[in-house]
C-alpha cells in the first residue's frame, strides 16, 4: 500500500526525483538531503510501512542484506573507514519521516560527526530487573 500524503512513498515510487543509488522491485535507496557524512543514504521500501513495528519480516530481512551489500560497495568506492547503520522508530526515538527507512552512514577517520549517547551505569540488580521485564510473561 502507498500513502498519498507520504513524501517517501512518492520518492520511493519515482513520483518525486531523488539521487538514487540503487533500485529494485521492492526498494529504492537515495542520498539523504541533509547528510551526516558524504554518502549518507536511506533505504526506502516502495510500500508504505510507518516504522519497524509495521515492517513485514521478509522486508526486514531484505533490508539488512541490502544494507550489507551497499555498505560494502560504498566502502570500496567512497573510501570510508566504517559505517553506522541506523533506524529510528517513533518520534521519541528521533523519527521525523513516518515511512520506514534505514540510514546508511559512512564514517571517515576524523569526520567529527556525533552519533552517540550518554552511557548510564546500572547495577547488576537493575540490569537483572530489566532482563526479567523483557523475558518474563
Ligand atoms: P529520521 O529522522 O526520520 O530517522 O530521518 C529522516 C531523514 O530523511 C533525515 O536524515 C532527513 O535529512 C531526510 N529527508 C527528509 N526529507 C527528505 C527528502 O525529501 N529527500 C531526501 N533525500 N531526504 C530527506
Ligand atoms: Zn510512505
Amino acid at each position: 500500500m502507498k500513502d498519498s500524503d507520504c513524501i517517501f512513498c512518492k520518492i520511493a515510487n519515482g513520483e518525486i526525483p531523488s539521487k538514487t543509488i540503487y533500485e529494485d522491485e521492492n526498494f529504492r535507496v537515495i542520498l539523504d538531503l541533509a547528510p551526516a557524512t558524504k554518502g549518507h543514504a536511506l533505504i526506502l521500501p516502495k510500500e508504505h510501512y510507518k516504522d519497524l513495528f509495521e515492517l513485514p519480516e521478509n522486508i526486514a530481512s531484505d533490508v539488512i542484506v541490502l544494507a550489507k551489500k551497499l555498505a560494502t560497495e560504498m566502502k570500496e568506492k567512497l573510501g570510508c573507514d566504517g559505517f553506522n547503520i541506523m533506524q529510528n522508530s517513533g518520534e521519541t526515538a528521533g523519527q521525523t519521516v513516518f515511512h520506514f527507512h534505514m540510514h546508511l552512514i559512512p564514517r571517515y577517520k576524523g569526520d567529527r560527526q556525533k552519533i552517540e549517547w550518554e552511557k548510564k551505569e546500572p547495577s547488576q540488580e537493575e540490569l537483572e530487573a530489566v532482563r526479567k521485564q523483557i523475558v518474563e510473561q
